[in-house]
Parts: C-alpha cells; structure tokens; sequence
C-alpha cells in the first residue's frame, strides 16, 4: 500500500508531508505491517513554486497569445484584403499552431487550478439526456473535419445526475474528440448512456487503433501520449484525459476505458443517480 499523509513532528504542534509506504510479512507467529514514511515537505515546497512558476508563465503567455491568434484569424477571414495564396496557406499553418499553443496553455492552467482545489464546480440537477445530445451536436462539427459520424444510444427516457454543466461538456469534448481524430475515414462513434445498478454509465466507443497493453496503466497520467512524435497526425497535448479524471472524479464519479489494441476504444465514465 502506497498513500501520502499529513503527519505531526512529534512533541510540536506543526504538520509535514509524508509519503508512507506499508506491508503486510508474514512471520512464523503471525504477520507484521513493516511501514516506511519518508518526509517529502521539500519535494512539495519544489513543487509548490514549479506549479506557481508554470501557472504565471501559462497567464503571461495566454493574452499575447490570444491577440495574436484572434488578428490571424481577422486576416485569413478577409479582414485585410484578399490575401496570395501562398501568404493563406503560410498564414493557415500559423494559426493551426497557435491554437495549439492556446490549447496547451488553457489545458496546463485547468489542471493547475483543478489540482489547487480552485476550479469552481457549479453543481446542478440536470438531465444527462439533453446535456449529452448537446455536446454531441456540438461537437459533430470536428467530427464532420475528419468525416466520422457520431450516434446516440438510450434506452432511457429521462437520467438526472449533479454535475457542473460547463465541466460536464468539458469531458465530452475530450472524449469525443479523442474518438474522432483517431476514427478510420468515414466511420461512426456511438455514445452510449445506460443504468448500471447506482450509477448512470456513459461510453464513447470507436474503431480506432486502440491503447497498446504498454501504455494502459498511464494513460490517464499527465502529457500521456501514444505516439508522442512531431509528426504525429493528430494534434493533442497529452493533458485532457488527465483534466477528464479530476473532473469527474470532483462530480463524484470514475472514469475508465475499455480497448484491444487494433480493435477500437471504448472510454465511459459512471455517475451516481440521482
Ligand atoms: P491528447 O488527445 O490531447 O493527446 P489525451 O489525454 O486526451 O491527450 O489522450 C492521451 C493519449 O491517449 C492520446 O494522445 C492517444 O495516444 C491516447 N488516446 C486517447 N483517446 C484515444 C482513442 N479514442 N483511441 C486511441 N488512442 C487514444
């Protein structure tokens, strides 16, 4: 057993970060638990500031970054005349690539504020119906890019649940997109929402490639990718699986995925009935 836990120094009113690990031997005359903790208070204070530096460097670069992308946008949509062509195709990749910055930045300062704690979750009672034809309608236009079709499963007529709508959205996305830009050509992905005993269980399958064996036990982890090369087809940055854990995990619910290598994905996640 592995657990991190706040511990008192002893003899001192004053609180430091242990990381404990524990197991059970088995003696002659009995088992023992052999405990081991070790004080990890500097690694956190490191990584305190490494999170603080990370996250004022993501804000500085977000606002340039925003302006520079919203004036590309201005000029590919014929803001400043018509343009050559080879200044649109020029002009095109860089705001392909600053979107990706954007979307780098926005994904490291959602996890920095979800792990803080300061990510405000405005929990409402909603039907998980409407709020997933939504986010499928939503997204079908990424979907459409890369010509794959997203289709709807119930047998339900109404499931309501507790999630913070704008988050809830935020998964789908991620998921659905994931299951778009890996989805052969023409094919469809099915979303689909079932009763499993308490909990509402939501899945978005596709026929894609899969997760190899080696990277299913880290998938969920931080800039997790892969093929992490440059040339990689699909854009991505590793984080929204990541960012999807937490969000569903503050709404109360678990997130999983089910998949054979070439044989397609399947990603869900469970919440509670309400
Ligand atoms: P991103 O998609 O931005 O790279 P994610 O955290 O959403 O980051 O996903 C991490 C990685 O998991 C992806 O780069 C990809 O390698 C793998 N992955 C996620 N969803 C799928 C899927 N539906 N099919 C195949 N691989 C996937």
């Amino acid at each position: 057993m592995f657990f991190e836990w706040r511990a008192r120094r002893p003899h001192q009113n004053q609180y430091f970060d242990t990381e404990v690990h524990a197991e059970r031997i088995s003696l002659l005359n009995g088992d023992v638990i052999l405990a081991t903790v070790r004080d990890i208070s500097e690694r956190k204070k490191v990584d305190a500031l490494k999170n603080e530096f990370v996250s004022t460097v993501s804000h500085e670069l977000r606002t340039p970054l925003t302006a520079i992308n919203g004036s590309l946008g201005l000029i590919l949509g014929g803001m400043a005349g018509e343009l050559p062509e080879q200044a649109q195709e020029l002009l095109t990749i860089s705001q392909r690539n600053s979107d990706r910055l954007l979307q780098l930045i926005n994904d490291i300062l959602d996890i920095e504020k979800l792990e803080a704690g300061k990510m405000p979750f405005n929990m409402q009672e909603v039907d998980l119906l409407a709020l997933l034809k939504n986010s499928i309608e939503v997204n079908q236009a990424y979907a459409n890019q890369l010509n794959v079709r997203i289709e709807f499963k119930t047998e339900l007529a109404t499931a309501r649940v507790s999630v913070d709508p704008d988050r809830f959205s935020q998964v789908m996305a991620n998921l659905l997109s994931n299951a778009s830009k890996f989805s052969p050509n023409g094919d469809v992905i099915s979303v689909k929402l079932e009763k499993a005993h308490k909990d509402y269980r939501v899945s978005v399958s596709d026929h894609g490639p899969g997760i190899p064996e080696d990277f299913k036990t880290i998938l969920f982890e931080k800039f997790t990718q892969v093929d992490a090369s440059d040339t990689r087809s699909q854009g991505g940055t590793g984080l929204g699986l990541s960012i999807s854990r937490t969000i569903i995990e503050q709404m109360n619910g678990t997130i999983g995925f089910e998949s054979k290598e070439g044989q397609g994905s399947s990603f869900y996640f469970h919440l509670p009935v309400l």
